[in-house]
Order: C-alpha cells, then structure tokens, then sequence
C-alpha cells in the first residue's frame, strides 16, 4: 500500500487490532482487579448456598400441618443466621427462623413473621400462603466443580462478589498496558508554565492533560514522555523514556507541515509504517506502525482530532491489551435534531449531545466543530456518525451516535 492512500476506518482499525495482543497474566488480590479481565476459568471449589436456607424470618413447620388456619405449634428452638438446628422438625411443631439460616431437616416451609403471632414458646399461624415456600435450596446459584466464570470476563461489582464467593483471593487477569504518552510542537508549554502563555507566546498542551484522562478512562497506565520540540533530536530524546512501555501514543507533528517529523523519527527508530491517513474527519492525518513489539499510534495534534483518533483506535487497542473482547463503544440510532452538513469522501464525527424523549433518541451539535474547539467536545455526551458515502443529513434523519456517557435520567425516562 502507498503510504499516501486514505484508508477506510474499517480497515485502519482492523489493522491496529491486528497488531495488538492482549498482555500476559499477572496475578492480583480480588480487591485490586476491579475493572480488569479475567486471564483464567474460575471453578468453584463449594457449593452456594451451602445449605438450603430460610428465604425469610419465620418458623420452619411442615405445610400438611397448615390444613386448618389458625393453628398453633410449640415452638422447639430459634435458628439465627451463623446458627444449626439441634433436631428435625417433627410434624405438629415449628422453628423459628432467621433469614439465611439452614433449614431443620423435614421442614418444607417457611411461614414468614408477619403471618403468625410472633411468639417464641408457642406460635399461632394465620395464613398459608407460604405453605410450600421460601426455602432456597443448597447449590440453587453454585455447585461445586462447577465453571463460574470463564477467562474473559470483565471484574465488575458483582462479579468480584460472586469470586469472593467461592474464594477466589487472588486472581489472575490480563496486565494493564503501560502507554507512553508525547506531545510534540514547539508552541506548546505544561500547565505549570502558564506565564508564557499569558504572556502571549505559547499554548497549553491540553493534549497532554486530555490523553493521560482517556488513557486511564481506557484503563491503561499512562507514562508521561513530556513534551516535545519540534526537532528530530528532541522527538528522539523524548522517545528514548517509553522502554518498557505496551503501547506509545503520540500526538502533532504527524500532518503535512515543514516541522511534522514524527512520522520521520519514528521511521528513523526502525518503526514499521503501517498507515498514514484515514478517511475521517476530525484526524485524518492519524498514523500507526510499530517500532519493534511497540504498536505506536501518531494521533494529530488538534486537540478534538486527538481525541476522537483515541477513541476510535486507541481505546480499542487499550481494551484488547487488557483481554476485553467488546472493544467499541455501542452505537446507538439518533434522531437529527438539525441538519448537518459534511463531505461525502470522509466520515464524520461530529461532537453532539444526545437525549431521550418519548423512548427516542435525539441528537444536536454542540456547536462549531473545528478540530481546534475543544469545548465542543466538553460539552459533547455523544459523537454522532456520518458516514463517508452521504453528503451530511436533514433534520429529522437518523444516524447513529457513540454514547460517551452511559448514565441516563433514570426518573425522567420511566415516570417513578
Ligand atoms: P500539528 O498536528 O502539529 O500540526 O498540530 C495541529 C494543531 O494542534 C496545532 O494548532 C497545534 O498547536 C495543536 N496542538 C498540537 N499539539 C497540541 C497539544 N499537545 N495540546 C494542544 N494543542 C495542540
Ligand atoms: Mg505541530
């Protein structure tokens, strides 16, 4: 492939996932591996719940003895949560028990507190609702042997709870990648040098800020390069501090401009151009190879290119070194709320916001959409998809949109 070739997105990521691997196995205790992968099948060594267990507080009894309501029946002990019966239930007799707590051997119900007098000696029971009911039996959630969860699976809440379950201390999931992060371009300062750009003569490196944010958000480790001159020497003597590093992310200096050596130095360092240019809009100056075993992703520096050229091949690449197999976010339809107006040669991504109304999805623009206006993107919840093909959309058409935020007005959307 000529260098110069625009490439389809589709294959400009199926290039970057080609090359990237997920990371080998560490192991960790359970408490630290929120949000990590799991890099091996768990089995449980028990069987959960280990014994068939009250569903309620009540008293244990037999639910032929509940023929006649009310009825009464001495009660022969108290069984709390942590606590054994001593005996079995004869017919004709209760127990009383907590919930969580093992059932008597022969008890088939649970008649729960609120259907009977509540006593401790001797119970009255007026209802038979629960006759036959609110025993959970032993291994209705887990057997032993049984694979409870498969390499692969995302550590979220509850699977960390279903882990400690079956004791599972220390697990073993796919490493987090360490990535490299370099800025480049000699107008650029750090934060902490704001006098010079107060003093009118350089601007702060927001990318800087931006890619340490979404490599962590990836769930990667960000390792700061700093910042880089515009020369080949500086870019080189930045580069040098990303050993041991999984992954290295650049962004500027990879466009078309008298001082964009990235792309030169990079190639000087041994790496293996992979793609130059992508049919998309922002950043289509983006650009990927791999210098040795180190995939590298040249983002452009406009601080919106930057981001929506992680999002599409970064983040994924991030995700698959940490094991994920879902690797993009969901697209979802939207309803034009404006027209919007785009080349057909590159698909666009344009920095909305999106909202729910009457179970449909809307969308607008947050404003002008320079690849130089980062606040479109601050105030953007959603990229909406233009595809390359169709000259931009009519108020009232449906694209698709990449959610960048999950959380939803729970109230709002169903009345409660
Ligand atoms: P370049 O890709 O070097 O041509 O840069 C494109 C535009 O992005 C220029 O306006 C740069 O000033 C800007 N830019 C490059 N790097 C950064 C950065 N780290 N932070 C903010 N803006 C940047
Ligand atoms: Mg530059």
């Amino acid at each position: 492939m000529a260098l110069d070739t625009l490439l389809s997105i589709a294959d400009a990521v199926t290039r970057v996932l080609g090359d990237v691997r997920p990371l080998a196995a560490e192991s960790m205790a359970l408490a630290d591996a929120q949000g990590r992968v799991l890099a091996e099948d768990i089995v449980s060594p028990i069987t959960l719940p280990p014994w068939n267990n009250s569903a309620m507080d009540g008293y244990a009894v037999h639910a032929a003895d509940l023929a006649t309501l009310p009825v009464t029946f001495p009660v022969l002990e108290t069984v709390r949560a942590g606590g054994t019966a001593s005996q079995a239930l004869p017919r004709g007799h209760a127990i009383r028990i907590m919930t969580g707590a093992p059932v008597p051997d022969a008890a088939d119900t649970v008649v729960r507190v609120e259907d009977t007098d509540g006593g401790v000696e001797r119970v009255e029971i007026r209802r038979d609702r629960d006759a036959g009911k609110n025993i959970r039996p032993r291994g209705e959630d887990i057997h032993a042997g049984q694979l409870v969860m498969p390499v692969g699976t995302t550590l979220g809440a509850a699977q960390l709870g279903v882990l400690a379950s079956v004791g599972a201390a220390t697990v073993r999931v796919y490493r987090a990648p360490r990535v490299a992060i370099l800025s480049s371009g000699d107008e650029l300062v750090s934060l902490d040098r704001f006098d010079d750009v107060l003093a009118g003569t350089r601007i702060v490196s927001s990318n800087s800020i931006t890619l340490h944010a979404l490599v962590r958000a990836a769930g990667g480790v960000p390792v700061d390069l700093g910042i880089a001159r515009d020369t080949p020497a500086s870019l080189r003597e930045h580069l040098a501090r990303a050993t041991d590093c999984d992954l290295l992310i650049t962004s500027a200096g990879v466009s078309v401009g008298e001082h964009d050596f990235v792309r030169e130095v990079l190639e000087s360092l041994g790496a293996e151009m992979k793609f130059w240019r992508v049919r998309m809009r922002p950043g289509a100056p983006v650009a990927f190879g791999m210098l040795g075993s180190m995939p590298w992703l040249g983002l452009p520096g406009n601080p919106v290119s930057t981001m929506v050229t992680f999002e599409l091949f970064a983040r994924p690449a991030i995700r698959r070194m940490r094991g994920h197999t879902r690797l993009f976010r969901r697209p979802v339809p939207v309803v034009m709320d404006e027209a919007v107006h785009t080349m057909a040669e590159l698909t666009h991504f344009l920095r909305g916001t999106v909202r729910t109304e009457h179970d449909v999805r809307h969308a607008r623009l947050t404003g002008p959409q320079s690849s130089g206006i980062l606040t479109s993107m601050s105030l953007a919840n959603a990229l909406i998809v233009v595809p390359a093909g169709i000259a931009g959309a009519a108020a009232g058409a449906t694209l698709h949109a990449l959610l960048l935020d999950g959380d939803a007005e729970l109230l709002e959307q169903f009345a409660l």
